[in-house]
């Protein structure tokens, strides 16, 4: 099996048992094929792991490669008018009320064919993937037909058979309610939500459920049908819960069992504690929290008090959060939501693989894939603390320099 020794490097391994960002000075890496075998200081490596040409990575900082574990980022058009709008004075409820918002994204996105698709979200997956972004989950939700829904998540599939990139798929067809269902929601999840699910399922295109809880979209008592259907075909839940008022969805998710509850700024402490006790992991959103100049803070504070696992993503989607770099939204977590830069990075590398369910990435360790991010950086803090600045050396995708 290929061998790979990388040394002078400074670890970040993110193992929590090695304190702050699982610090290791004068480290050093070996990878055989695509996982990672050893890593430590670099005088201890074994012999027997030693006696191969190594790459000297000159000081320079390794961090597991970036996990984005919330994203929207196939689609069709862009919001740039509502974006004006929005500065002219009307407020994301308003516009969605008046039919534009997600709505204006679903007719481009069912106008567009699986190849157009594929070629429009390509240039985010690339705008990502520069700051070594090795896993994305990537949501439906523009579609609201059944077989719009399935052609959204087969163009994420496709996107990882033709980029070094991990895609995780989230079905998210109970997002909004489609006009020729207008007062109809129970309906739409009849004849689309439902059984689109089930065939989805059954096509291998579905990794986890998702839902928008909220006023302008799905009842708690809708979402709960979603995911008793989600759990009765044996997939995951997460949700869209308490980003514009408190519907009490993330508790609902911590019933399920859920991998995530996600933007959460009207969340209670009842839900802090429900979550709490699930395990689920809170996963914030500044992106979105910024564009739409949000007042209402997510409940950090209490997160950290209940041991709640924070990540952070950047929410990439036309309307809300039309961001495609994880270390802005890395910025974004720590100047907006006053997460240390410690956080931000546990945010998008171990926790973030946790709110994707996934037990091999996010940590640099024995036995975990070789998703490595090279940056020519000396401390991790850096990486949350510039502004628009990608110092991505090279990226190392399942054992392969990229
Ligand atoms: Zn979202």
């Amino acid at each position: 099996m290929p061998r790979t020794l990388l040394r002078n490097a400074i670890l970040a391994t993110m193992q929590p048992e090695r304190g702050p960002y699982g610090l290791v000075a004068s480290g050093a890496v070996v990878i055989e094929d695509s996982s990672v075998v050893w890593c430590g200081a670099g005088g201890e490596i074994p012999a027997e792991l030693g006696r191969i040409e190594a790459t000297d990575l000159g000081g320079r900082l390794v961090t597991p490669a970036l996990i984005d574990c919330h994203t929207h980022l196939v689609y069709s058009g862009n919001r740039a008018r509502e974006f004006e709008l929005r500065l002219q004075g009307a407020s994301y409820e308003q516009i969605a009320r008046e039919g534009g918002g997600i709505v204006s994204t679903v007719s481009a996105t069912r106008a567009a064919s699986e190849r157009e698709l594929l070629a429009m979200s390509l240039p985010r997956v690339d705008a990502l993937l520069a700051e070594a972004v090795s896993t994305i989950e990537i949501k439906s939700g523009y579609g609201l037909t059944i077989e719009d829904e399935l052609k959204i998540l087969r163009v994420a599939r496709r996107i990882s058979d033709i980029r070094p990139v991990r895609v995780v798929t989230s079905y998210l067809a109970a997002h909004a309610l489609p006009p020729e269902f207008k007062d109809r929601a129970d309906r739409y999840l009849d004849d689309v939500v439902l059984p689109g699910m089930e065939i989805g399922q059954r096509e291998g295109l579905i990794d986890a459920v998702d839902g928008f809880c909220e006023r302008i979209a799905f009842s708690l008592q809708q979402i709960e049908r979603v995911f008793a259907k989600a759990k009765a075909l044996g997939l995951p839940v997460k949700l869209h819960a308490e980003q514009l008022s408190n519907l009490n969805g993330a508790a609902l998710v911590a019933r399920y069992g859920g991998l995530s509850a996600d933007h959460l700024e009207y969340l209670d402490s009842d839900g802090v504690a429900a979550m709490s006790a699930a395990k689920t992991v809170a996963v914030l959103l500044p992106g979105a929290f910024y564009t739409l100049r949000e007042k209402q803070m997510p409940p950090v504070e209490q997160f950290r008090a209940s041991g709640v696992p924070i990540a952070v993503a950047t929410d990439s989607n036309p309307g809300t959060s039309p961001m495609t770099s994880l270390l802005l939204a890395m910025n974004m977590a720590a100047t907006l939501f006053r997460l240390t830069p410690e956080e931000t990075l546990i945010g998008t590398t171990r926790n973030a693989a946790r709110a994707l369910g996934l037990r091999d990435t996010g940590v640099i360790a024995p036995g975990y894939r070789a998703d490595l991010a090279v940056w020519d950086v000396a401390h991790p803090a850096e990486l949350s603390y510039r502004i628009g600045f990608n110092p991505l050396h090279q990226h190392i995708f399942a054992g392969a320099f990229q």
